[in-house]
């Protein structure tokens, strides 16, 4: 099945990136409508360890909730869809990426958004320049490379994986960031996406 983003990693940033992605639909953009998307997860964000009480404007919230809060979100846009699988390998071929998972399906896509965190990169296939986390206070940590998040044609890394301080603000930003760079191309133009309260 062909997507037009593959995301890999549902935590702080993956979540973020497929909810922006998402909320792109049901604006009369042309451009936007019957866009699919597929996100990868094996549950293991470390916002399912946290207490979060410096999160801009959300009182204080565990991170399990928020998780679960974030997954509603994207649900009410749709067009999202989800696989609890883990992803194995990812590989490209005349400009088109092809995931493979530990079940051995394989999905393709457009663009490929990383999201697996910084505790290691273990996804084959890919040419990609891996090294210390610099900015990890504990020793280990990973991050891969990139221009402005992308680390290979269409394809963008976010989050700790990223290199970006581990704090949810930081991670969740750079989901969106990616989400409106992969729209704009899609576009062909800049997009932000805006709304303003209904008129009562
Ligand atoms: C104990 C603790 C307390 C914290 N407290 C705070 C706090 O108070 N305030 C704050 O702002 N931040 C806090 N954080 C940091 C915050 O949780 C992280 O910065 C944030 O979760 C990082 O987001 P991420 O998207 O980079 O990675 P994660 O949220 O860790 O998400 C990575 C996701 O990738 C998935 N994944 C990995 N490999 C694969 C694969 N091969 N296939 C499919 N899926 C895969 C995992 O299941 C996981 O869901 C805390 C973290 C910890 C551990």
């Amino acid at each position: 099945m062909k997507y037009d983003v593959i995301i890999i990693g549902g935590g702080a940033s993956g979540l973020s990136c497929a909810l922006t992605l998402a909320s792109s639909r049901g604006r009369g953009w042309q451009w936007a409508e019957n866009r699919n998307y597929l996100l990868f997860d094996v549950g293991r964000s470390d916002l399912n360890k946290a207490y979060l009480k410096n999160v801009p404007g959300l009182d204080p919230i565990p991170g399990k909730e928020l998780l679960i809060k974030i997954k509603k979100q994207i649900q009410q846009w749709g067009g999202v869809e989800t696989l609890e699988e883990e992803v194995r390998s990812v590989s490209r071929e005349n400009g088109v990426y092809s995931v493979k998972t530990a079940l051995g399906k394989i999905f393709s896509a457009d663009y490929i958004v990383l999201a697996v965190g910084f505790h290691c990169f273990d996804i084959e296939g890919l040419e990609l320049e891996v090294k210390e986390n610099a900015k990890s206070p504990k020793p280990g940590r990973v991050m891969v490379k990139h221009k402005d998040f992308e680390a290979l044609p269409n394809l963008f890394v976010v989050g700790t994986l990223a290199g970006l301080s581990s704090h949810f603000t930081s991670c969740a930003g750079s989901g969106v960031e990616v989400a409106c760079e992969i729209l704009s191309r899609m576009a062909g133009k800049r997009i932000v996406i805006h709304d303003v309260p209904e008129e009562s």
